[in-house]
């Protein structure tokens, strides 16, 4: 059994950069983060061990701390104005790239455009893009550009973690059904999550099995299961080591390893180790637990 590592996969900057924040802010007096700062729950437990709080965008209200931190994800403009307005101390970790998609879809609005986000309905990351603009029609699939009015032009943005190839395909049939109206499409799909899916295709023909390390609510994790599925490859989703079997190998020749932008290095490197000792394992003694 060979294993074969994803040329990019695990964390991402923004997730790093706003971990490292939250860490440095929660050593300056007690912190709140409105959200899952990430979607993994290894994070979660480092963040929980030095004492940061986890809370909800929907009940800010209800914060123990008066400082409170956005995620990667960002949130929308009115919503900061809000919590500030009712006295916290709004801390912005929101990646860079979220905030370009933020800028994207402002200048879209402001052009007169129908704003269109491609992306997964009730996410974080939509929820912030789109309250700011009430028109915003949230499409997740081809079958939902049936529920769009008709409007001369049409704006259309990306959640930062979807598959571009998905984006490509909506926005290519946007155009199809209303060949008279223009479609403005910015490309937000974040540079990261690109390298992690091409990184994965070019793994897809050579292996017969993939282990995909990530948070089983993490939703680039989540593209990247259904990659490999749609590959036709036997896909194991785990978010640590300790989950992987070996009669799950028993059979496999090659083995993909990739993981989601959420999950940590030690993680990946835990998953690696344990995928060798059972290619080890199986190589001498056949299956063993
Ligand atoms: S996945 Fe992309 S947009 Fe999201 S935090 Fe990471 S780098 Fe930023």
């Amino acid at each position: 059994m060979n294993i074969h590592v994803a040329e990019h996969l695990g964390l991402c900057f923004g997730v790093r950069d706003a971990i490292a924040k939250a860490e440095e802010l929660a050593a300056q007096g007690p912190l709140t983060v409105l959200g899952e700062l990430a979607h993994n729950p290894h994070v979660r437990e480092r963040l929980f061990r030095v004492g940061i709080q986890e809370g909800s965008l929907s009940e800010i209200g209800h914060s123990t701390t008066s400082r409170v931190m956005v995620t990667a994800h960002g949130a929308a403009k009115k919503s900061m104005e809000s919590w500030r307005q009712a006295g916290f101390d709004v801390l912005d970790g929101t990646c860079p790239l979220v905030r370009h998609a933020h800028r994207e879809l402002s200048a879209l609005v402001a052009a007169g455009c129908l704003p269109v986000i491609i992306g997964k309905h009730g996410h974080p990351e939509v929820v912030g893009l789109s309250d700011d603009h009430p028109l915003t029609v949230v499409v997740s699939s081809v079958e939902d550009l049936a529920n769009i009015c008709e409007h001369p032009h049409y704006g259309v943005i990306a959640q930062t973690t979807q598959p571009i190839a998905k984006v490509m395909e909506i926005v290519t049939e946007l155009r199809r059904r209303h060949p008279l109206s223009e479609v403005t499409f910015r490309d937000t799909v974040c540079q990261p999550t690109k390298n992690r899916q091409t990184a994965l295709a070019a793994l897809l023909d050579t292996c017969d099995a993939l282990v995909v390390v990530g948070g089983r609510g993490s939703n680039n994790t989540l593209e990247l299961v259904a990659a490999g599925n749609f590959a036709g490859l036997v896909v194991h989703h785990v978010e640590h080591a300790d989950e992987l079997r070996s009669e799950w190998f028993v059979s496999a020749q090659e083995v993909g390893l990739t993981a989601g932008t959420s999950t940590l290095q030690q993680t990946i490197e835990e998953v690696h180790d344990r995928l060798r000792d059972i290619a080890r394992q199986i190589q001498a003694h056949g299956v063993v637990s």
